[in-house]
Parts: C-alpha cells; sequence; structure tokens
C-alpha cells in the first residue's frame, strides 16, 4: 500500500527543465533560486541535484549555510543580504555574495574587517521592494568601490514586477533603466526571473535566475509549465482511506458546505491542508483517483479531504490518490485555490514526506 500524503520528485524532470532554462538563456549563467526549501522540494535535495548550475540563490544567510554545511562549494547569493554585522561575518566565514539593496548595510560594511565576500548591488527598477533607487545608485556604487571587504568589481542586479504580464511593457522600462543606470560600469549583470527568461529576450543577460520554471511550473498565470516545455518535478499523492455511500440531503465536512443532491459514494483521501493542500480549494476542485478525475467535495479539512467518486465508482480504501503531478498540473489546482502554483510547491508541510521518484 503507498504511503499517507507523499510528494514524489521527479529528479530527471529538474535536469530537463535546467536544460530548457539553458536552451533559453544559451549565452547566460545560470544561478538557480532554491529559496524556501528549494519551493518547497527540499533545499539539499534540490542543490544536490541542480549541481551543474552555475550558481544558487536563497532568500536567507541561515539557507547559505546550510548549503555549505551539506559541502556544496558553487557560488551561493543570499538575495536579502544582511542585516547585522553577524549576519554579514557569516557571510564572510561561509563565503556567501551578498546582495547589497539598503543604505544601512553600507555602514556595516564600513565597521569591518576581515575576509572580502562578493556583492550583488541590487537597483530598484520599479518593484519597489528591495534595492537603491537609480538616482541614488551612483553614490552607493562609488562608496562600495572604495570598500575593503567586497570583491571587485561589483556585480549588478534588478528584479522585475510583472514579467508574467507580457502584455505589460512595464518590463521592457525595467530593463531600459538598468541598462541606463549601469551603463559603463564594469561587472556581471543579473535581471531575469523565470517569467523575463522565457518571455523578455531582452532581460538575459551574464548571469539568470530561474526559479519556478526549474520546478518544472509556468510563472504565467495563463499557461502550464507543460505548454511551455516543462516538466514537472513534484507531484503530491496520498490514499483514499474510506468509501461509503451517502444520500440526496447529507450534508459533507465542517461547516456542511456541500450538500448531497442524489446518492453517491463519497471518499475520504488522506490529505489536508495540514499537509498543505490549500484549504480554499473550491468545490469541484480535481482529484485524480486511478486515473479518473473525481471533484472535491465539502471543505478542506486538516489531515483529510472529501471527494465525490460517483456512483459507480470501483474505487476502494488503499487506493492511490493524485492531487497535482504528471496528469493534473499544479497550475489548475491553484486556479480552483485562488493562488498561485508558487505557494503551493512552497505550502508542502514537513510532515509529507519527499521521496525521488524511480524510473
Ligand atoms: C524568487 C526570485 C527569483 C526567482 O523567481 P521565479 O519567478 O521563481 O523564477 C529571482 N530573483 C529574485 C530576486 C527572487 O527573489
Amino acid at each position: 500500500m503507498t504511503p499517507a500524503a507523499y510528494a514524489e520528485l521527479n529528479l530527471g524532470a529538474l535536469q530537463h527543465n535546467l536544460d530548457k532554462v539553458r536552451g533559453c538563456a544559451p549565452d547566460a549563467k545560470v544561478m538557480a533560486v532554491i529559496k524556501a526549501n528549494g519551493y518547497g522540494h527540499g533545499l539539499i535535495r534540490m542543490a544536490e541535484a541542480l549541481k551543474q548550475a552555475d550558481a544558487f540563490a536563497v532568500a536567507r544567510v541561515d539557507e547559505g549555510i546550510r548549503l555549505r554545511n551539506a559541502g556544496l562549494g558553487h557560488r551561493i547569493a543570499v538575495l536579502e543580504g544582511f542585516t547585522c554585522a553577524e549576519e554579514l561575518e557569516k557571510l564572510q566565514y561561509y563565503q556567501l555574495d551578498a546582495v547589497v539593496h539598503c543604505l544601512s548595510q553600507l555602514d556595516i560594511f564600513d565597521a569591518i574587517a576581515g575576509q572580502p565576500i562578493a556583492a550583488w548591488l541590487k537597483l530598484d527598477t520599479g518593484m519597489n521592494r528591495l534595492g537603491f533607487k537609480a538616482e541614488a545608485f551612483n553614490a552607493v556604487y562609488q562608496r562600495l568601490s572604495q570598500c575593503a571587504v567586497i570583491k571587485q568589481p561589483i556585480n549588478l542586479m534588478t528584479h522585475f514586477a510583472n514579467a508574467d504580464d507580457i502584455s505589460d511593457d512595464k518590463t521592457l522600462k525595467q530593463i531600459s533603466l538598468f541598462q541606463q543606470t549601469v551603463a559603463g560600469l564594469p561587472g556581471e549583470r543579473s535581471l531575469a526571473n523565470s517569467a523575463a527568461i522565457l518571455a523578455w529576450e531582452s532581460s538575459l543577460s551574464d548571469w539568470v535566475r530561474p526559479g519556478i520554471m526549474l520546478y518544472g511550473i509556468s510563472p504565467f498565470p495563463d499557461a502550464t509549465g507543460q505548454q511551455l516545455g516543462l516538466k514537472p518535478v513534484m507531484s503530491l499523492h496520498s490514499r483514499l482511506i474510506a468509501v461509503k455511500p451517502i444520500e440526496a440531503g447529507d450534508t459533507v465536512g465542517y461547516g456542511g458546505s456541500w450538500t448531497c443532491k442524489k446518492s453517491t459514494m463519497l471518499g475520504v483521501v488522506a490529505i489536508g491542508y495540514g499537509d498543505g493542500y490549500p484549504r480554499y480549494a473550491k468545490i469541484g476542485t480535481p482529484v485524480l483517483i486511478n486515473g479518473q478525475r473525481v471533484p472535491l467535495i465539502g471543505r478542506v479539512s486538516m489531515d483529510m479531504m472529501t471527494v465525490d467518486l460517483g456512483l459507480d465508482t470501483e474505487a476502494k480504501p488503499g487506493d492511490p490518490v493524485t492531487l497535482w503531478g504528471d496528469d493534473l498540473p499544479v497550475e489548475e489546482i491553484a486556479l480552483c485555490a485562488d493562488t498561485i502554483p508558487y505557494t503551493l510547491v512552497c505550502g508542502v508541510t514537513q510532515r509529507v514526506r519527499l521521496v525521488e521518484k524511480t524510473a
């Protein structure tokens, strides 16, 4: 019998998706983004499987340290940089690249000695999250280029706000503001996330930073990874643990949010929001049982969810269930739960076993 909730990881698909990145950006080096536990796929496991990437990017210092402790010698950029001297010292000790995005970081650099580290100076071209505005950029660049603990030349980066919307020319504006601002400066450049790699060729530069597409998932709201030539890495599975008849008028689950209209067979699946299945998945969200799509009914609870198997079902307790994966795109489930697929894969919780798919 299959175990209860587990996520199967297809590392062959991961390799395929990395090849796809290289095909889209043949002249760029690839910084594989594996923040947030490798988008829920396992930080170390993804790093090991993506050894052919040229570098890794994580969000936090601790994530970089975990990679070093696992023996990974790659260049690793910490996208949120550091906020205090202790964190900067860790970046130095573990030789992690710092993203520099805020004035307060410059004072910390000035106050510290020791080993030089590589820095990515971040220009805010319109995302208005991290980074220096264009007007401030040159002064910051000059200050950093005098800094003894920063390896020269300084690397240059920005991040897109709307790259997943191919009808929005904001991305082109961001690209041109970046190019104007960094013109003539030495140092490598990095702009593109997955959506830009796939849709905005002029954003490609020395380094690309793919995240979601490596996991086989579309960054665009109106496409699946499969439609873009990607292969999903994660499939989420569980099993049926009960099958029973219900009659017209019966309500199902907490709040009785679903009422049975005519007799049918109810199936109970051992997965819920405690595993990361979205509680806001709507009634009718497809679930795959024995290769057949059946609709979710009632509210998703912590450990279980319920489906309408239909009167003629042959499904029985123990049968395997797929919540998303090869034949049920996670992008489709995200639409049914009013969210984006990023949140679904990142939200898979610790109790879900991550197992590698054996060919
Ligand atoms: C998360 C992130 C990425 C990767 O984005 P995807 O949409 O997953 O490709 C790239 N750059 C930065 C700065 C990020 O925060």
